[in-house]
């Protein structure tokens, strides 16, 4: 997918005259546009559809967020939680990679939605900030939504960028599949901001990410960023266990670091596919050719379905030990894991109380 198109715009009244909505309509010329009162207008378009979720994908709702957009990452008491908070600018993502948990999140609400009331949400965040200007926080965008990949229509970075690049207490990360960073180039961001690829083997690429760019397109855009003095980040996540996936991730790794320098990287994360049962049905459905759901999965204390422990523990430490032969000093951690695996994976667990702080300064 180079740029996002929808089919329809529905724009809500109160959203009407906002900034974003004017920037949105400016950079998507020809695509027709309904006005609303309520956003059920909108869904009630696709409520029949065969495939809902994927209809979805092709209307852009543009309203104002209702709510709180700042919130705590979801951990659980059972799993390692890394102290992160999620701000919620936009929701759902064109991009079609099979495993994504957002087709069960947003089943009844599958419509791409883009918040309008940007100023309410610098608001908000300042006033999260100031709260506690003695702690040092993290914030990422790409929760319910990837980070990028409508930035060419909103422009939403030449306002969030340069916005945390005056903050003293935290920094923001913007956690992407695609290579959209032009917006990013010429920015300033202070050092403040992180700019951050999930990163797969091209075999995964190819059979579960649909629509999204290769991962040469993916490391050039971080080559990009870098040169334009950006901190770098890394998922591998999901992490898919099939019989070359132990060369392959090596190869990812390989490639990364023959493309961006190690000591420009904040952070990299690992984590095992994992998944609540309902996802099953609909991979099943929507992705009847992919091979995702074979493997040995076992239910957890949080009702997700992981692979074995002894499976996940074996590809942490092969994907930790390439790592750290690049870079010893590079921050690795693993989302959502239990202290279990963590004890067994790196020799100790963190201390839940502070959480994750500690890896990252
Ligand atoms: S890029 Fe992320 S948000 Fe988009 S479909 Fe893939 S997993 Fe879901």
């Amino acid at each position: 997918m180079e740029q996002y198109r929808p089919e329809t715009i529905f724009i809500e009244k109160e959203a009407q005259d906002k900034e974003l909505t004017r920037v949105i309509l400016g950079n998507l010329p020809g695509v027709p546009v309904e006005y609303i009162e309520d956003p059920q207008d909108a869904l009630g378009r696709v409520a029949k559809a065969q495939d809902p979720i994927s209809d979805g994908k092709k209307l852009l709702l543009i309203t104002n967020h209702p709510g709180t957009f700042v919130k705590k990452c979801p951990g659980t008491k059972i799993h390692i939680c890394c102290n992160y908070y999620v701000i919620n600018a936009a929701t759902n993502c064109p991009l079609e990679c099979s495993y994504c948990a957002l087709q069960g999140y947003l089943e009844n609400n599958p419509l791409m939605r883009v918040f309008a009331n940007t100023g309410d949400m610098l608001n908000e965040i300042t006033r999260f900030l100031d709260a506690n200007r003695e702690r040092s926080y993290r914030l990422g965008t790409g929760e319910l939504a990837d980070s990028l990949v409508l930035d060419n229509i909103t422009g939403f970075t030449r306002d969030i960028v340069p916005f945390f690049a005056r903050q003293k207490n935290a920094v923001l990360e913007l956690k992407t599949k695609t290579d959209l960073v032009d917006n990013l180039i010429g920015l300033d961001h202070g050092d403040r901001v992180i700019v951050s690829w999930s990163l797969s083997p091209q075999r995964v690429i190819d059979e579960d990410e649909a629509e999204t760019p290769s991962l040469a397109r993916r490391l050039k855009a971080a080559r990009r960023c870098q040169d334009a003095g950006y901190q770098l980040g890394f998922h591998f996540d999901p992490i898919i266990i099939y019989p070359d996936w132990e060369k392959e991730y090596r190869g990812v790794v390989d490639q990364l670091f023959a493309v961006v320098d190690p000591l420009r990287v904040s952070w990299i994360s690992l984590g095992g596919f994992r998944y609540y049962p309902l996802l099953k049905r609909i991979i099943r459905r929507r992705f009847p050719r992919s091979k995702i759901l074979c493997g040995e999965f076992v239910p957890c204390a949080d009702g997700k379905l992981r692979y074995l422990k002894h499976i996940r523990v074996e590809a942490y430490r092969k994907l930790l030990d390439r790592i750290k032969g690049f870079c010893p000093k590079i921050p690795v951690y693993l989302c959502m894991e239990t202290k279990e695996v963590w004890e067994r994976v790196f020799g100790y667990t963190p201390d839940t109380e502070r959480s994750l702080d500690f890896l990252f300064g």
